[in-house]
């Protein structure tokens, strides 16, 4: 007689550990207010997704988040530690590259337009960072390069190069070389809006499943079945604030902002 063991990927644990914890950002590209004053927590474990028209300041909000883009107000933590600054007294003081990129080790991202190293196989795309930035020796990069590559269903293409990638394929990479760094928090700004209809499923599969290993992971997508399917969270933002969030089943089934029902109208 067997006892029902619980399906260990179907619900992984969201903890009260705040892995972001933005609050009051506001950016301004000129005169041109992009962000105004949003504040945005997410906890270890969860998945939110990022929804709202074009020009709303999605990309921009994710970018703040690893120091992509520097903000002009507000306070950004990630696992409780700035990313892009140094604080003293009430002031911040913008960091130097170095330092930063090495804060930023620990957030991965993944953009539009797969940003591979031409010039380097799927395997040396994926050991770049951990070798060099966090001198890896080469042996257990490798290992843990293939190992991710299998994770990501392309544990044959370790050897091509990526023009001989279809974009699906070319996105997978860059999602294993992004987890490559082990890192607590996964961006991902439009992940398939780049791709082929019909390679738009195969990402989202792989991003999925790693929603489901537990990590932590901030997504801006059009996907809205994803979004419905596997954020714990779902935000609307339209013109730098955000004007509604809550679990998938209230923003997208039941949205009570008009300015949200007016967007998912459009979109689904
Ligand atoms: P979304 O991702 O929601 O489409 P974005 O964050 O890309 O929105 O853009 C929000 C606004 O910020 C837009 O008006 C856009 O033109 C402007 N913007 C974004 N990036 C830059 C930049 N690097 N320089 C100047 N303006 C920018
Ligand atoms: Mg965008």
């Amino acid at each position: 007689m067997s006892t029902a063991t619980p399906d260990a990927a179907a619900a992984p644990q969201i903890t009260d550990t705040l892995v972001v914890e933005a609050t009051g950002v506001h950016k301004l590209f000129g005169s041109n207010h992009v962000l105004k004053g949003v504040d945005l927590t997410v906890k270890a474990g969860e998945v939110v997704c990022l929804i709202g028209p074009s020009g709303s300041g999605k990309t921009t909000m994710l970018r703040t988040l690893n120091h992509l883009e520097t903000i002009d107000a507000g306070l950004i933590l990630i696992s409780g530690q700035l990313v892009g600054y140094r604080q003293d007294g009430t002031r911040l003081h913008e960091l130097a590259p170095k330092e930063v990129c090495r804060r930023r080790e620990k957030i991965g991202m993944v953009f539009q337009h797969f940003n591979l190293f031409p010039h380097m196989t799927v395997l040396q795309n994926i050991i770049e960072a951990p070798t060099g930035v966090r001198r890896q020796p080469r042996k257990a990069a490798t290992e843990n390069a293939l190992r991710l590559l299998k994770r990501v269903g392309l544990e044959d293409k370790a050897a091509a190069y990526p023009v001989s990638l279809s974009g699906g394929q070319k996105q997978r990479v860059a999602i294993a070389r992004a987890l490559a760094m082990e890192p607590d928090l996964m961006l991902f700004d439009e992940p398939t809006s780049a791709l082929d209809p019909e390679l738009v499923g195969e990402v989202l599969a792989v991003m999925k499943d790693l929603a489901q290993s537990g990590m932590t992971m901030v997504v801006v997508t059009h996907e809205i079945g994803f979004a419905r399917q596997v954020a714990d969270r779902v935000i609307f933002m339209a013109d730098g604030v955000i004007v509604e969030q809550g679990p998938p089943a209230q923003v997208i089934d039941h949205p009570t902002n008009p300015r949200t029902i007016e967007f998912l109208q459009a979109v689904l």
